[in-house]
């Protein structure tokens, strides 16, 4: 079953197992169904009157004490990182998680059931793009505990993680790029483990009915109890690896870029996926297409050509929406992924070449001393471009927004402009350009 990264998939046919539930020890059964395109995945309680959904979503985040808990309204469903890992890294997009009870079977501790599971229901293509997640810039969240989560921009989903147990103990680190293939051999079969400290207090209170040395690995002192041996010799940092990717699929997209985890644990995960979610949302209200006024004395695409001698792929401009008295000008140019030079710049990684900004600036620039000399019969040649600075990448999907103002004109031949371009609030990219004008 080939992966086509750019597009979603669901699981192929629905499959099932059945199991225990860790808090109340009951008999579980649970079914995979695959689901629509932009349906992303969704928990279903067959058990209960209506059978009602909750979406695997952050926005629905209830607890993060020992497991993570997802509710709405009244409903809920417990511990549900180990499937949500299972279906991101197997790179499962949307899917139905049906379930009889209020939680999924813990199985032997990983998410190597879900693994079974999902390749026995296969993974199949849509005819969808997915939706990616680029870390643009570095993002960190913290917690008072020490735990300490930092997402940096990659090409690629990858995990750098440090786990230590109390005063350090069981201190183990691993690095690895998350594909479907890694999951399965590297991290799926990975067991929860407890500090028995930890344990003490749930068995009390009767918490972990269905808890056993069979679904756990239990730390007390130096000792490691569980049924079978260690399945690696880190299992520990292998198994928290696993935790985060649970927790991080409830942004509901693709993350492009690496966590550099240390002391991870579910509050601290969940903030992360807190502070994705709300850069994507940020990023979405910018970049949803508002429609450009072209603004008193503005210019729309067909004026702008009439000055300007650019086409096609090279004409940088798509409107003015104004010009401010004498010497300043805004413009607008709509960054798409058609354009020609995103093929080359570069394979995989979309960005928006510097130069290409330049070229912006520097048409921008020209409509302007066009409109002051009030002729289209002269030329302007570009001549110098100094204090080119580049402060961020111009990504597919980005309005960018080219001001230029005249600083300088020197007779009817010489003109000089500061310009700079604009990216959601942000300025991309900036230059001083010196022009001379020739008769045509
Ligand atoms: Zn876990």
């Amino acid at each position: 079953m080939a992966i086509t990264p750019e597009l979603q998939h669901t699981v192929g046919k629905t499959a099932g197992f059945s199991g225990t539930s860790l808090h109340t020890g009951e008999k579980v059964s649970l079914k995979l169904h695959p689901a629509p395109v932009d349906h992303g995945i969704k928990f279903k309680r067959k058990d209960l009157q209506d059978e009602p959904t909750i979406d695997a979503k952050i926005d629905n985040l209830k607890t993060v004490e020992r497991a993570t808990t997802l509710g709405e309204g009244a409903v809920r469903v417990h511990t549900v990182e180990h499937v949500l890992s299972a279906l991101s890294a197997m790179d499962v997009d949307n899917a139905i998680i049906e379930m009889d009870a209020n939680e999924p079977p813990i199985g032997d501790g990983s998410a190597q059931p879900y693994v079974d599971l999902i390749k026995k229901a296969g993974v199949t293509a849509q005819e969808q793009p997915r939706k990616f997640f680029d870390v643009r810039e570095p993002m960190h969240v913290e917690s008072k505990t020490g735990a300490l989560l930092v997402l940096l921009p990659d090409d690629t989903f990858r995990i750098s993680c440090t786990q230590a147990g109390p005063n350090n103990r069981f201190a183990q680190f691993l690095s690895t790029e998350i594909t479907p293939a890694i999951f399965e051999r590297e991290i799926a079969s990975a067991r929860t483990f407890v500090y028995y400290e930890d344990l003490q207090p749930l068995m009390e209170k009767n918490l972990i009915k269905g808890g056993s040395l069979e679904n756990a690995i239990v730390v007390r002192g130096e000792a490691v109890l569980s049924k079978e041996p260690l399945r690696f010799a880190d299992e520990f940092v292998r198994h928290k690896i696993l935790d985060i990717i649970g927790d991080l699929a409830l942004v509901g997209r693709r993350i492009r870029g690496h966590v550099v985890a240390v002391k991870p644990g579910h509050a601290v995960n969940a903030e992360l996926a807190r502070a994705l979610a709300r850069e994507q949302a940020r990023r979405s209200a910018m970049s949803t297409p508002r429609p450009v006024p072209i603004g008193d004395g503005g210019l729309d695409t067909d004026e702008v050509m009439k000055i300007l001698p650019h086409r096609y792929p090279f004409l940088m401009v798509d409107r003015v929406i104004g010009f401010e008295g004498e010497n300043k000008i805004v413009a607008v140019k709509s960054i798409t992924i058609n354009e020609p030079f995103f093929q080359g710049h570069f394979p995989g990684h979309p960005v928006m070449p510097g130069v290409m900004q330049v070229e912006a600036m520097a048409q921008v620039a020209s409509l302007l001393l066009f409109k002051l000399a009030k002729t289209t019969s002269r030329i302007g040649y570009f001549m110098s471009a100094d204090s080119v600075k580049f402060r961020k990448p111009v990504l597919p999907g980005d309005t960018m927004f080219i001001h230029a103002e005249l600083t300088k004109s020197r007779g009817e031949r010489l003109a000089k402009a500061k310009c700079h371009c604009v990216v959601n609030d942000a300025v991309v990219s900036e230059g001083e350009l010196m022009f001379t004008f020739l008769d045509k």
